[in-house]
């Protein structure tokens, strides 16, 4: 070994001391506690015992006792034989002493052990090679006195180390010698050589020396006997660290020799350096650790806070919570969870979630959590990725990829089978019990949410007259039903659109009561009339749609909708009224390549507005000419509009005359409209034009002040005609219009003409369809001193009683039942009928229509006031009107 490892030598700091400490000193007096008994007072070996070796049985105290003695006298041989020493050997030994208690002051503590390493030992075995066994005792028990007070502060341990180190350094280094010589002489080894080898095999009886007595106090103490193997096996670090040290003194001592003793004074100041260099970096070193273990302390702090933090959110959270498992049985749920569920806890574990589930959600549960609903297949390697669950049983299957965290809406069932709408969240995480990857899953209670959904849903897609489905519902599966035929051919649909005919006459008869009750027994006879699966809708108003998926041909929707209008026509009863429903049907088919739902009801409605032009209680199939006429249509509209500003239209006048005595009694305004492109079109077909489109106000105007100038003008020519009036035709719509008695007052004054000289005609369809708006018109006409006569009586099904009440003056019987009279008897009776009627009202009967004598004879042997039709004129242009009153005129003259 170098002269410069010499530092590096060990030494323990009275590791055996340390043991005889754990127990507490002894109870010096109590406050709290009953004074002690005085006693006889005890001698000052009792109090010693007392104060000292209050722990310490017989055998320990006897232990103690002799190796306290034993020190003492080595103690004491030593001094006599160090003091007997010439002075220079003298100085020698107490300046070895001095480094001895030097070193053993500062001992470098070896981190994260009970060792300390220092180099006294080192000097003890020079002393003892250089100066003997006395100056080697005193050194060693100055070692083991230092190291003592510095780890202890029982004086039992103070005395027995250094007493051990004292006593056995007395004893070996006697060995010393003798090994040293018997080496020499036996051996042959030169005395450095043998100075060596003497003084390692001295570090052995040393160790155990040391060592075994202060062991055999402790065992004595605890009532054991000295276990040699512990003692070998806990303290051979120290044999080794004696060891060392001897050989280290051995060399030193041989240089010492040979190069005098300020070798040893050199080595201290080595030592010195080195062991202040080491305790400087270990000090460093192990400033950084303690920091570093406090770290680590307050992370695991943090940790376990954390743990304990979780678990109370988990406990106590106001949402149900379960621990999943990879395998789907739940390993953990709080008290939420069973109360939402109403299971008690036990009942949830090892349960596997997906058995809570309602049935009808068990599918798209799996199909999210796992994806494709299928188990995730074990890899042959076993390897995969660490997070991914593996199914490790029959039917267990992993819950969710590694990583996902996702939400859903589902239903659960409780104990009592009840569904629970919760919102899910599943959510992934490693469980620090297991290292294995958990599922937390977090359940919402959503129920109330979703049933206020449920019930707005409701509203939102029915109506609330009949729950049928509204105009939104039909229309979100009727965008479904034109997707998927447009995506595949073969699925054909088609859509029944359905007009109630005459819905307002009853409604405005009989009440929006009686309305509402018709519509619903309407709604109710289709929704029994189509298949399951077939969807009916009430689009708004007397409007309702019937969706038929999956129809194989055309003919399959037409006998579906004549089916409906059957069982639609049957008669009901409302109010004690017998009411006759009925509807006109348009359909149209897929067939025909729509785009979007918008298309599909166009079409539909084209379709039922043919079926309403055929005649009521029709069915209509859409054809693409209907658009053609639509299209028609649109543009006429338009060129009514300019006609009426541009003079395109003109005024005939067909004479009326009383019948007995016969005379001409008026005219009635019959409007023509010759269009510059398409010549003549029929009033039938502008007038129903400028009512859809809304001009029909401007067009009644224009009429009524044409023909009541014409009549004024007339009159002022031949003052013979001053009797004569005028009927002018007004439609629906003009009864709503607030300005129709203003403006004809307007005229009559602006003419000139008395009010009695005009005569409006409205028909009795019309007049039934706004009686609720008609009849304040109609009252402010008749105060206005103009007459009023219903048209086209008899095809309106008006109760003759009911409309007895209303202010008019005259009824004008339909041509239809003139014209009739020839062929059916029974037209015959039905004018009879009304004439008598008319008579006992006190109304004026007119007869339109007539073109044969038999029909004007028959007419007025029933008593009919007034004719009209081909047979007593045509309708006339002006000049050949004041033809006839200049012929009129040369007659009378
Ligand atoms: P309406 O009010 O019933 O008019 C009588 C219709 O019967 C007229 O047809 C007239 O030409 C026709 N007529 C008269 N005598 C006979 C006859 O003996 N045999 C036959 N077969 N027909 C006869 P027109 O002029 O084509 O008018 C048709 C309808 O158009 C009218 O029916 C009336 O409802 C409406 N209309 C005509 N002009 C006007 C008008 O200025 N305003 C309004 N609102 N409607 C009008
Ligand atoms: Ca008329
Ligand atoms: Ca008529």
């Amino acid at each position: 070994l170098a002269p410069v490892l010499a530092p590096v030598v060990a030494q323990a700091a009275s590791p055996v001391a340390d043991k005889t400490d754990m127990l507490p000193p002894p109870p010096t007096g109590r406050p709290d506690a009953a004074p002690p008994d005085p006693g006889p007072r005890p001698g000052p070996c009792a109090a010693f015992a007392q104060r000292h070796l209050f722990d310490y049985n017989p055998a320990a105290t006897r232990r103690w006792l002799a190796l306290a003695t034993a020190g003492l006298l080595a103690a004491a041989w030593s001094w006599w034989q160090v003091a007997a020493l010439p002075w220079e050997a003298l100085v020698q030994v107490q300046l070895g002493i001095g480094f001895v208690v030097a070193a053993a002051l500062f001992p470098v503590h070896v981190p994260r052990t009970k060792y300390s390493i220092g180099v006294a030992d080192v000097f003890v075995f020079a002393l003892l090679a250089l100066h003997g066994a006395p100056a080697a005792a005193l050194a060693a028990g100055a070692e083991g006195l230092v190291g003592a007070v510095r780890s202890t502060k029982r004086l039992t341990s103070r005395v027995s180390t250094p007493a051990a180190a004292t006593a056995t350094m007395a004893v070996c280094g006697l060995f010393y010698s003798a090994a040293h010589d018997a080496l020499i002489a036996l051996a042959g080894l030169s005395a450095a050589a043998a100075s060596l080898a003497a003084l390692c095999l001295t570090a052995l009886p040393y160790f155990a020396g040391t060592t075994l007595p202060l062991l055999a106090v402790v065992a004595a103490k605890n009532g054991q006997r000295v276990a040699l193997r512990d003692w070998a096996q806990n303290y051979s670090w120290l044999a080794a660290i004696y060891l060392m040290s001897a050989s280290v003194a051995g060399v030193l001592v041989m240089n010492a020799r040979q190069f005098g003793p300020a070798v040893i004074a050199v080595a201290a100041a080595v030592a010195a350096a080195v062991v202040a260099l080491v305790h400087v970096s270990l000090h460093r070193h192990e400033a950084d650790r303690t920091q570093q273990e406090a770290r680590i302390t307050e992370a695991q702090h943090e940790a376990d806070r954390n743990q304990q933090r979780f678990t109370a959110a988990f406990t106590h959270a106001a949402i149900g919570m379960a621990i999943v498992r990879p395998d789907g049985a739940i390993a953990q749920v709080n008290q939420a969870l069973c109360t939402l569920l109403r299971h008690p806890e036990s009942a949830l574990l090892n349960q596997r979630f997906d058995s809570l589930l309602h049935p009808g959600d068990a599918a798209l549960f799996h199909r999210r959590a796992i994806g494709n609903g299928e188990p995730a297949r074990p890899r042959a390697d076993g390897a995969g990725e660490p997070a991914r669950p593996r199914a490790d049983g029959p039917g267990a299957r992993p819950i969710a990829r590694a990583g996902e965290a996702f939400s859903m809406e589902l239903r659960c069932r409780d104990a009592g089978g009840h569904e629970v709408w919760v919102l899910l969240h599943i959510g992934r995480f490693i469980d620090p019990a297991n290292d294995q990857s958990g599922l937390i899953y977090q359940l919402h209670d959503i129920t109330s949410r979703r049933q206020a959904e449920g019930e707005l849903k409701h509203i939102a897609y029915h109506d609330s007259l009949t729950d049928l489905a509204n105009r939104n519902c039909f229309n979100e599966r009727l965008e479904v039903a034109v997707e998927r035929s447009r995506t595949d051919p073969d699925t054909r649909f088609a859509v029944l659109f359905l007009d109630l005919d005459r819905f307002k006459v009853i409604n405005d008869s009989l009440g929006h009561i009686a309305g509402n009750t018709l519509l619903q027994e309407i709604a109710r006879r289709l929704a029994d009339g189509v298949r399951p699966g077939d969807l009916v809708a009430r689009l708004g108003g007397d409007e309702f749609a019937v969706l038929l998926e999956h129809v194989n041909a055309p003919d399959d929707a037409v006998l579906l909708a004549q089916r409906l209008l059957a069982a639609l026509s049957v008669p009901m009863m409302i109010n004690g009224t017998e009411v006759l429903p009925g509807a006109s049907i348009g359909i149209t088919l897929s067939d025909l390549g729509y785009r979007n739902a918008d298309e599909v009801l166009r079409d539909a409605d084209l379709a039922m507005y043919a079926a309403k032009a055929e005649g009521r209680k029709r069915v209509a199939l859409f054809d693409a000419s209907m658009h053609e006429r639509i299209a028609e249509k649109l543009k006429l509209e338009g060129d009514l509009r300019r006609a009426i500003g541009e003079g395109q239209l003109s005024l005939v006048y067909q004479p009326l005359y009383d019948l007995a005595p016969y005379r001409l009694s008026g005219f009635e305004a019959l409007a023509r409209w010759i269009h510059p492109e398409r010549g003549h079109i029929g009033p039938d077909v502008f007038i129903a034009l400028a009512e859809e489109s809304g001009h029909i106000e401007a067009l009644t105007a224009w009429v009524i002040d044409q023909a009541v100038g014409q009549l004024a003008q007339w009159q002022a020519a031949y003052p013979d005609m001053a009797h004569l009036d005028m009927h002018v035709n007004i439609s629906g719509r003009d009864l709503a219009n607030n300005a129709l008695v203003p403006l004809v007052r307007e005229v009559l004054l602006r003419h000139a003409l008395p009010a009695r000289a005009l005569t409006l005609e409205i028909t009795e369809t019309t007049l039934m369809g706004k009686l609720s708006v008609a009849l304040d018109t109609l009252y402010a006409l008749r105060k206005a001193g103009i007459k009023f006569s219903i048209d086209d009586f008899g095809t309106g099904y008006s109760s003759l009683a009911y409309l007895s009440t209303l202010p008019f003056d005259s009824l004008k019987i339909d041509r239809s039942f003139v014209m009739g009279m020839d062929q059916q008897p029974q037209n015959v009776e039905i004018v009879r009928a009304v004439v008598n009627l008319g008579r006992t009202l006190g109304k004026k009967i007119i007869a339109e229509g007539i073109e044969t004598v038999d029909q004007l004879a028959t007419l007025k042997e029933m008593g009919v006031h007034v004719g009209q039709g081909y047979l007593l004129s045509r309708p006339l242009r002006v000049d050949a009107v004041t033809a006839l009153f200049d012929k009129a005129a040369t007659e009378v003259a």
